[in-house]
């Protein structure tokens, strides 16, 4: 494969994954489809998918450029067949680790620090009841600082071996479909039951009353923290 093509993958995954967050958003907005499964009861605010557009697109053209530019010149640091699925196993569970032990301590000092809560993440917390494509209604800076954890926890594993491509692309991928998930404000039965991984309600609480429940795919920094404060 060549760089090229390494670069288009990695920017299909990102289009496939948001894609399905446009479709899953218009599903929540739209229809009753997953009205058995919703957290909070109150309505959507009016018109509200069109009022968060243009910082979607923004930040998804900002997503695309970073990913689609960062495995372009990866390329020489990875490894680009599928060797063994150990190894891409470790790599992915140790990429979530690393971000998600970021992402809690950056997300909570966004809350501590006034200037920052009031500037910054008080954007993304417009939405006290989300839907899926607001994991993308953040401001821009936040959202680049965001990337931060993934880029320390790849840096770490080249350290010790190259980048698999693949373990790139489904980090990638679960990592997305996590986030516009916890965003959904639905709570499926099948995902609630995966231990230790946290569910749509830890974040959607998060987003209710703007305090605790700080880490986003796992529950147990919160808990170690004791910052986990709705069950
Ligand atoms: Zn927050
Ligand atoms: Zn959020």
């Amino acid at each position: 494969m060549t760089r090229e093509w390494v670069a288009i993958g990695t920017v299909i995954m990102l289009l496939g994954s948001n894609l399905f967050g446009l479709v899953y958003s218009m599903l929540v907005l739209k229809t009753k489809f997953f009205d058995s499964f919703v957290i909070q009861e109150k309505p959507y605010q009016k018109s509200i998918f069109s009022k968060r557009m243009p910082l979607f697109l923004f930040n998804f053209i900002l997503l695309l450029s970073v990913s689609g530019v960062g495995a372009y010149f990866l390329y020489d640091l990875m490894e680009i067949s599928w060797t063994s699925w150990w190894i891409i196993a470790l790599q992915v569970l140790f990429a979530f680790i690393i971000d998600d032990f970021w992402f809690y301590f950056y997300h909570k000092w966004l809350h501590e620090n006034k200037f920052m809560l009031k500037h910054v993440h008080s954007i993304h917390h417009r939405a006290t009841k989300p839907f899926p494509l607001e994991y993308l209604y953040v401001h821009p800076l936040e959202w680049m600082m965001g990337m931060i954890g993934v880029v320390v926890a790849f840096a770490v594993i080249l350290i010790f071996m190259p980048i698999n491509l693949y373990a790139f692309w489904i980090f990638g991928l679960l990592r997305n479909l996590h986030e516009i998930h916890i965003h959904s404000d639905i709570e499926m039965p099948f995902f609630s039951k995966i231990p230790l991984l946290s569910k749509t309600k830890h974040h959607d609480d998060h987003h209710a009353y703007l305090k605790g429940n700080y880490a986003s795919t796992f529950v147990w920094m919160d808990r170690i923290f004791k910052t986990n404060f709705y069950k």
